[in-house]
């Protein structure tokens, strides 16, 4: 079996019950087959990193019980092969400068995921005496579908519904969408299952697939944790870290919201061994956003 599955948080803190649940889908999705699971560190982003939130990740990973495969693949530790694959978009003329800022597209349509549909300002050349700020790809062609696991159909124009978006940003790191699509391919991952804030990404990632020549994964977008207003769980709205010293209940809070319910007499070292034997993706509730537990 040549499943490939991966877990890649961002270190912005501790593991919380949101990230719990996409980390225990993705483990479950692949130890169920007997596939391999490999955990990259997203820690492009440095201005957004917690100290010491990578390594707490990994000591809550493990204490929890969700092994993984291989050595950690950390994202700041790969930007020539993101540049390379950057450098790959360039030469096939399908990216271009832009010298737009925040503020001039910030009058433009948002699109799906509540950004700005970029315009196209630059596209056919940046404007006199401006330098340019930020490189973009060129979108364009039939509308991107796949079929996601969880979800379903699903499909999106991507000229019409996001634009040509930053695969370099201003501040000269390479963006996530780009960098994801590379090391994706490197790690060999054939199954990628992952938050359903993430959906409205794929298209942008399969756009990038078929332009640099990869193949694509499967995917599979598990229902997002919310609080009591509706936010997504993660540090900003409070959500508080996973304590291990209490892995069972976590796990069992965790495989409820996942649609498998273990039975209620499971000793919590039994409850990985039996949600791997009877993990059904098909259970998954088929919706983007869960209300969390009230504990969590
Ligand atoms: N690093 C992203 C996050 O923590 C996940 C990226 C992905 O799974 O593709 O939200």
């Amino acid at each position: 079996m040549d499943y490939v599955g991966r877990f890649a948080p961002s270190p912005t803190g501790p593991l919380h019950f949101g990230s719990l649940v996409a980390a225990l889908a993705s483990w479950l999705d692949a130890r169920a087959v007997g596939g391999r699971w490999i955990l990259r560190m997203e820690d492009l982003d440095k201005p957004r990193e917690q100290p010491g939130a990578a390594d707490a990740i990994l000591r809550q990973l493990d204490a929890l019980g969700l092994t993984w495969d291989g050595p950690v693949l950390y994202q700041s530790r790969r930007e020539t092969r993101y540049r390379e694959a950057l450098d790959r978009l360039v030469q096939a003329g399908l990216c271009y400068p832009c010298a737009c800022s925040r503020r001039e597209i910030a009058d433009s349509a948002l699109g799906i995921d509540g950004a700005h549909i970029y315009p196209g300002t630059c596209r056919a050349g940046l404007p006199p005496g401006r330098p340019a700020r930020a490189v973009r790809v060129r979108t364009a062609g039939e509308p991107i579908r796949f079929v996601d696991r969880v979800q379903g159909d699903c499909v999106q124009d991507v000229e019409r519904e996001v634009g040509d978006f930053v695969v370099m940003r201003a501040d000269g790191l390479l963006a996530y969408q780009l960098a994801v699509v590379v090391d994706d391919f490197d790690q060999g991952v054939t199954d990628v299952v992952r938050g359903a804030d993430l959906v409205d990404s794929t298209a942008r990632q399969i756009l990038l697939q078929r332009a640099l020549g990869y193949p694509m994964p499967r995917y599979a977008h598990v229902p997002v944790a919310v609080n009591a207003a509706g936010e997504k769980l993660s540090k900003q709205t409070g959500a508080g870290a996973i304590d291990t010293a209490q892995a069972g209940p976590a796990l069992a809070r965790a495989l409820v919201f996942l649609g498998q319910p273990p039975p209620f007499d499971l000793p919590p070292g039994e409850l990985l061994p039996w949600a791997r034997a009877h993990w059904e993706i098909r259970q998954v509730p088929r919706t983007r956003l869960r209300a969390a537990p009230a504990e969590c």
